[in-house]
């Protein structure tokens, strides 16, 4: 066995700050804890101790925690050191600790080592990251789900489901004078059928997760002059984007991220759709259509005081009530129009952006209709991250590439392959899976009598 380094690194970000997080892995920690605090460890217990300097100094007066090796988060003896938080103090305890025979540690390495001892899968590494990068609750949640092993999980039923149907496949090949006999294909080309469309249910989550992390993308549409820059101000809280009485002011499109309830909004202002005349509005009219034509949620804006709007055909055909929401603004003047008619399918809220009132109201229609299109069942595992849609992408073509060699009734040996490199495919995602765990798998669950 290799000797492994101790590594350190502070787990907290630089700066001022009330406390500070170092931690510290690997097997010098015993001995680093009896020679600073002159005591022995005593792991899972908070101590709080006087840390001593090489040169004999009293640098901090801290909290901190031992944890044992197979029972931290590293997998290691990991130590964690909870000093007052100021730079130089964290610098100081660093150098004292790289005096001592550790090193820095690299970017994710504790995760590394929890990877290698076996404390998480891959998928659950990753993880880590897509937790400390979620900006709103509904991706931490996702995340979270991801860290409690749900992805793994998933994913190995499914392993589990494919290494089924490659044990009725290999009991043929052995025997390559007969072929698959029809009432034999049918089994595991049902099996084969129902993987690809669960393996597809599991992919398309990937578009769910991008929305969480990137945001809902969120477009503001409407003539000019009916108070989309007053809406996106309201909404945002900020006078960001210039408002004019003057009709297409706003020439190209405005982004801003908010909250709503728990999702990540991109809200996008759209330059007038109405002068499609003028040559000046003319390029921005045709990126406003590529933006509402990639929307996830349209906030279609009506003045109340004016008539109902022509929208342009190929915006009319988007509009429904899954996608829109009909904000009725200016509802502080008085001569309102009845504009219910206008895409009567869809939620129609009055406001006013000047007044700042009806603005509650219209983020509960929004979150309810973002609820209701981006519904997934609270058990099922969410892939967030890129690297296991293309992982399972490619493990799904595998599947219907064997399903059709099955059908075109190739030997089992053929098809088997296809399979065996689909579940290799699969073991990218958890990282758990070598030929060696294949084989461990399939002969424990199956006796085919050889
Ligand atoms: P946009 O061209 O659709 O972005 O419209 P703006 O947000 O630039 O607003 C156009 C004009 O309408 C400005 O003079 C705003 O002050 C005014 N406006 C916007 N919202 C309201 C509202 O709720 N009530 C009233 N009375 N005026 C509003
Ligand atoms: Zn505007």
């Amino acid at each position: 066995m290799t000797p492994i380094d101790t590594i350190i690194a502070p787990a907290t970000a630089s700066g001022e700050a009330a406390l500070a997080v170092i931690r510290v892995s690997g097997p010098l920690v015993p001995e680093l804890v009896e020679a600073i605090f002159g005591k022995a460890p005593l792991p899972r217990q908070v101590r709080l101790g006087r840390y001593l300097s090489t040169d004999g100094r009293t640098l901090d007066t801290l909290i901190y925690t031992v944890y044992e090796e197979g029972k931290s988060y590293s997998g290691d003896w990991l130590l964690e050191l909870t000093p007052h938080g100021n730079p130089w103090l964290v610098r100081k305890i660093l150098d004292d600790l790289l005096g001592r025979g550790c090193r820095l540690a690299e970017a994710g390495e504790f995760t590394r080592r929890a990877f290698l001892n076996g404390k998480l899968d891959l998928s659950q590494a990753e993880a880590v990251v897509q937790v400390i990068q979620a900006r709103s609750e509904r991706a931490l949640e996702a995340a979270r789900r991801q860290l409690s092993g749900s992805v793994g999980r998933t994913v190995d039923s499914l392993v589990d489901r494919l290494l089924v149907v490659t044990a009725m496949l290999e009991a043929y090949i052995d025997f390559p004078e007969e072929d698959l006999p029809p009432e034999d294909q049918k089994g595991p080309a049902q099996a084969l059928s129902s993987l690809v469309t669960d393996m597809e249910s599991l992919i398309a989550t990937r578009q769910y997760a991008s929305l969480l992390h990137d945001g809902v993308k969120c477009v503001i549409l409407g003539e000019p002059n009916v108070g989309k820059s007053s809406l996106l101000n309201a909404l945002t809280g900020e006078d960001r984007v210039i408002v004019s009485a003057e009709p297409g002011t706003t020439r190209d499109y405005v982004e801003e991220r908010i909250h709503i309830g728990p999702y990540l909004l991109r809200i996008i202002d759209t330059a007038g759709l109405h002068e499609a005349a003028s040559s000046l509005e003319e390029e921005g009219i045709h990126r406003s259509l590529e933006q509402i034509e990639s929307a996830d949620l349209l906030l279609v804006v009506l003045d109340s005081t004016r008539p109902a709007p022509t929208l342009p055909d190929p915006v009319v055909r988007l509009l429904n009530e899954r996608n829109t929401v009909v904000v009725v603004n200016k509802v502080d003047l008085a001569e309102g129009k009845d504009l219910a008619a206008f895409a009567a399918d869809c939620p129609h809220v009055p406001i006013s952006a000047a007044k700042q009132t009806g603005l509650n109201d219209l983020r509960e229609v929004i979150r309810r209709s973002l609820e209701e299109g981006l519904v997934i069942p609270d058990e099922s595992a969410v892939i967030v991250s890129a690297r296991h849609a293309e992982a399972l992408a490619q493990a799904k073509s595998l599947l219907q590439e064997s399903r059709e060699k099955l059908r075109e009734g190739l030997p089992a040996e053929l098809v088997a392959s296809d399979l065996h490199a689909a579940i290799e495919s699969m073991g990218l995602i958890t990282g758990k899976i070598d030929n060696e765990s294949i084989l461990d798998r399939l002969f424990n669950r199956f006796c085919i009598g050889k």
